[in-house]
């Protein structure tokens, strides 16, 4: 299996290179050469090797048909020692569980930071630890976040050998649970900077270090961010989960799933997976009032939106201005025409911020083709999703996996099972849930009284040279 950019450039690079890598040099995004196509033989050779050795051996199998650069032995003991019941709260990993009507819920929330990100971000944890250690090479991990991603980081990446993370915040804006989840974990490797300011000067921040060509390269600074293929490929796996548990051997039912959507990261996993024979029926895109991919997949216009323009919402893990692995679809859409894909996603954002499909051929083809659908909610419609759900299922969902549910439902075809991907738990957003509930969630029993916990952060300004000389610092 070799990788391509999604702009063209002809260079064909294998797995570990692309690793720990971000864009590809031309700018544009990694895809497999080819997906791989699984025939209904071998669909139910998996769904057997996930019904008799589980979730690890699951990730195995379908890891292996886009890496071919890990010696299998030792991929399957990553996976093996990255999915385990200890670090994801069950046996299934991501346990689907059924609302009614043929309505399901595929709980991807159980790990150690209570979203799903924590289902790539550990594989991609444990991937960069056997590539650097095969290397013999060192990487500190950079990033901005506003609480879900930086999290999820920290929590992949502590204790690894070879990995630091210098993980900036903006001071003050998360919410005290988050902020317990970061600055509690006290591992060596793990420093935690707290700007005083917004997130847009933490990722500006980010952005000035990376812009240092010869700092970054002393410094070996790498990224994790929702556009690395590897963690998108992790994301593959439980689209296979999910099917596996709604269906039956031999069946040949059809599944539509709903996905919470932000970046694009998650449901572009569906997407691969379905171009991989996993008989999804509908993928349907769920966004909330920053509805940049509602808006495209309904018009065929896609337009990013300014930071100003962007909404902050009750579902912030969704707030976005522009889908930073929309490309990925978009280049699959165009019969992988790396030249146009360059035009739109390069020129044409550029100069005119937007970009406009409906007249071409292939947008009319979505549907029918890709599958795709999509919806959106606003903070009304999540509330009422939140207090009919507890009321009719006793159950408590989160603004995001709401979100899901509300657009999920609009979707609905009689004789097809819909899953709805749960991407939080409540408790990460309970100030919504009082609002909807008038009551907190409940609390799994490890997180009690995580805000008392010892924290270790640092506080600085918004100084591109303190961070620079704080990393210099700790990296002796
Ligand atoms: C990141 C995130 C999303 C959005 O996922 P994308 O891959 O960016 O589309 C949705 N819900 C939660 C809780 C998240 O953390």
């Amino acid at each position: 299996m070799r990788y391509i950019s999604t702009r063209g450039d002809a260079t064909r690079k294998r797995f570990c290179e692309i690793l720990l890598e971000g864009l590809a040099p031309d700018g544009g995004l990694y895809l497999p050469e080819q997906y791989p196509h699984l025939s209904s033989t071998q669909l139910e050779d998996l769904r057997a090797t996930f019904v008799e050795k589980g979730y690890a051996h699951l990730a195995f199998e379908v890891l292996s048909l886009f890496i071919d650069d890990i010696p299998a032995d030792e991929l399957l003991a990553l996976c093996k020692k990255t999915y385990t019941s200890a670090v994801f709260g069950s046996e299934l990993i991501a346990p689907v569980r059924p609302l009614a009507d043929g309505l399901f819920i595929e709980a991807l929330s159980n790990g150690p930071t209570l979203a799903f990100k924590d289902m790539a971000m550990q594989m991609l944890g444990s991937l960069f630890e056997y590539e650097l250690s095969r290397r013999g090479e060192e990487l500190n991990i950079l990033g901005a976040t506003s609480g879900d991603t930086g999290s999820a980081a920290e929590h992949a990446m502590r204790g690894k050998k070879g990995i630091r993370v210098f993980m900036t915040s903006p001071k003050g804006r998360m919410s005290p649970f988050q902020q317990a989840q970061m600055f509690s974990l006290l591992d060596d490797n793990i420093f935690n900077i707290a700007i005083a300011g917004v997130f847009d000067d933490c990722q500006d921040i980010v952005k000035a270090v990376s812009n240092d060509l010869e700092f970054k390269r002393a410094m070996r600074i790498g990224t994790v961010n929702s556009i690395n293929w590897a963690r998108l490929l992790a994301q593959v796996v439980y689209y296979f989960a999910g099917y596996f548990q709604v269906t039956s051997k031999g069946d040949g039912a059809r599944v539509s799933f709903s996905v919470p959507s932000g970046n694009f990261g998650n449901v572009c996993a569906g997407h691969v997976a379905r171009m991989m024979g996993l008989p999804i029926e509908q993928l349907v895109v769920a966004t909330n009032e920053n509805d940049v991919l509602d808006e495209f997949f309904k018009t065929g216009r896609y337009q990013v939106r300014t930071s100003g323009e962007t909404h902050e919402t009750s579902s912030p893990s969704m707030d976005i201005s522009k889908a930073s692995n929309f490309e990925r679809f978009i280049f699959d859409l165009l019969d992988r025409d790396g030249d146009l894909t360059r035009k739109l996603f390069h020129d044409e954002i550029n100069r005119l911020g937007y970009f406009d499909l409906s007249g071409h051929a292939a947008f009319k083809t979505i549907q029918q083709k890709f599958g795709f659908v999509s919806g959106k909610s606003t903070h009304q419609n999540r509330l009422e999703t939140i207090k009919a759900t507890q009321k009719q299922f006793d159950q408590i969902i989160d603004p995001h996996t709401a979100d899901g549910l509300k657009v999920a439902r609009e979707h609905l075809q009689v004789g097809t099972p819909m899953v709805v991907l749960e991407t939080a738990l409540p408790i990460k957003f309970a100030s919504t849930i009082v609002e909807a509930l008038g009551r907190e969630p409940s609390r799994p029993s490890a997180f009690e009284g995580i805000e008392s916990l010892p924290k270790k952060v640092i506080e600085m300004g918004v100084d591109v040279q303190a961070v620079k000389d704080f990393m210099v610092k700790h990296c002796a």
